[in-house]
């Protein structure tokens, strides 16, 4: 039997459709659906906003293409057996027009799909070696509503990162806090990007922000979401959406640039996308302004009235923080609290 070697980011698709975390998508998409979705944003007579692919380079097809039956490894490890192959392709851009926009063929990540993606396949799953399909940071949906139930979690608001947090995430956990009762902060993990934070360090370091909130009235939970970034702005966002709503959440914010990359897409398109879909996707979407530090009122604020003069105001983003980090450089309290800034230096970030 022919052996594919998946990568990472095809392990995680793969142990999220498993697990039902891309409900009511179960299985990597076949030619049909993978238009339906793209044309429509429908798996079947559902919202469904980004296919998720099973995509093979070049040299891997010319191996596979005669193959009835292929056995998935990771690792070394025997992940599955896969039969009912079938190969296909799709207009790749009409799939960088659909998702990252006009100027798609300018978007790195557009020219990463089409160079990692020669052909696409869909199969059947024969057989799962349940054992091996794990990871250290991959947690069930199934699992987290019997923590959920233990916990008596009714509602739950919801907060995706890829960040280590800093004053304007903590202003956004608390600002769930207060308006929703409890909250799950859910980094993505599985990166592996330079210059971006490691993941355990991800996934400490909102623990240690969680810690700080948690009272008898309220839950805070940190679980990392297993996956990958694919910079696609408003329709992974919504992707982000049905995966709560999976893990049992009842809400989610969606913030400024949401799942964006540089300037591809405008500052609020992903949250007005998902809000203008949140009843389809079965869950509250909490859009609001991005928080700031505001130098007259001397703390972080969204809609404060000194706002409209730029120099009034601080922006508060990751990146900045990264960029001192890599100088060295003193990080003040108004882009991060020092009980988190004190974890970090040179060597939390993968270089
Ligand atoms: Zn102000």
């Amino acid at each position: 039997m022919q052996k594919y070697n998946l990568n990472q980011n095809q392990f995680s698709d793969l142990i999220n459709l498993e697990n039902k975390v891309f409900l009511p998508l179960k299985n990597f998409v076949d030619e049909g659906e993978f238009k339906k979705i793209l044309y429509k944003e429908k798996f079947k007579s559902n919202f469904f906003p980004f296919p998720i692919f099973f995509g093979i380079k070049f040299n891997s097809y010319k191996k596979l293409k005669n193959a009835k039956a292929i056995k998935f490894t990771y690792k070394t490890k025997d992940i599955a057996i896969a039969n009912k192959i079938n190969f296909y392709t799709i207009d790749k851009n009409i799939f960088g027009k659909k998702v990252y926009g006009a100027r798609y063929f300018k978007n790195p990540y557009f020219q990463k799909f089409k160079k990692e993606n020669y052909i696409f396949l869909s199969f059947k799953l024969k057989k799962v070696f349940k054992k091996n399909l794990n990871h250290r940071y991959f947690l069930s949906p199934k699992k987290f509503s019997q923590i959920k139930k233990k916990k008596k979690i009714k509602s739950l608001s919801s907060f995706h990162t890829r960040n280590v947090p800093h004053a304007a995430h903590q202003w956004i956990h608390e600002y769930l806090i207060k308006n929703y009762k409890n909250l799950l902060i859910q980094p993505l993990v599985g990166q592996y990007k330079r210059t971006e934070y490691r993941d355990n360090t991800i996934i400490n370091l909102n623990k240690i922000a969680a810690s700080a909130y948690r009272n008898q009235k309220n839950k805070i939970l940190v679980v990392p979401f297993f996956s990958y970034p694919r910079y696609g702005g408003p329709k992974e966002a919504a992707l982000h959406a049905i995966v709560r709503k999976n893990f049992g959440c009842t809400q989610f914010w969606v913030g400024r640039d949401h799942a964006g990359y540089k300037n591809f897409f405008r500052k609020y398109a992903s949250s007005k996308y998902c809000k203008k879909n949140q009843k389809k996707i079965g869950l509250q979407i909490v859009a609001k302004e991005e928080p700031y530090y505001c130098k007259i009122c001397k703390e972080i604020n969204n809609n404060c009235k000194h706002l409209k003069i730029k120099k009034n105001i601080v922006l508060i983003s990751g990146h900045k923080i990264r960029k001192l980090i890599k100088k060295k450089s003193f990080i003040p309290k108004y882009l991060m609290s020092k009980t988190i800034s004190k974890k970090l230096n040179r060597s939390s970030l993968i270089n």
